[in-house]
């Protein structure tokens, strides 16, 4: 849970607005948890759904971080930060 200002609040629900998808996070305000989740999502829509969006934001999909390297072969970003693609890698 991320504790917020005030004004972090307002920036949630603006973009509850606008992004609702960026929106969504649990949130302490004051001592009060402010949580933002789509409603009757179950937990493999919740996955979908980030993993669509970290694929959209050039994440990885695993952990978030920013994926530099590009696939040669199909010009596109990796789905995977180096660390969990080598893991993958490896496992195969
Ligand atoms: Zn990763």
């Amino acid at each position: 849970m991320k504790k917020i200002r005030a004004k972090t609040l307002n920036k949630i629900f603006d973009g509850l607005k606008n992004d609702p998808e960026k929106a969504v996070g649990s949130y302490l305000f004051r001592g009060y948890r402010v949580q933002v989740s789509k409603y009757n999502e179950n937990g493999s829509e919740r996955v979908l759904r980030l993993y669509n969006r970290r694929r959209k934001e050039g994440v990885c999909v695993i952990c978030g971080k920013k994926v530099i390297k590009t696939n040669v072969y199909t010009k596109k970003k990796y789905r995977k930060c180096e660390k969990h693609r080598l893991q993958e890698n490896n496992r195969g």
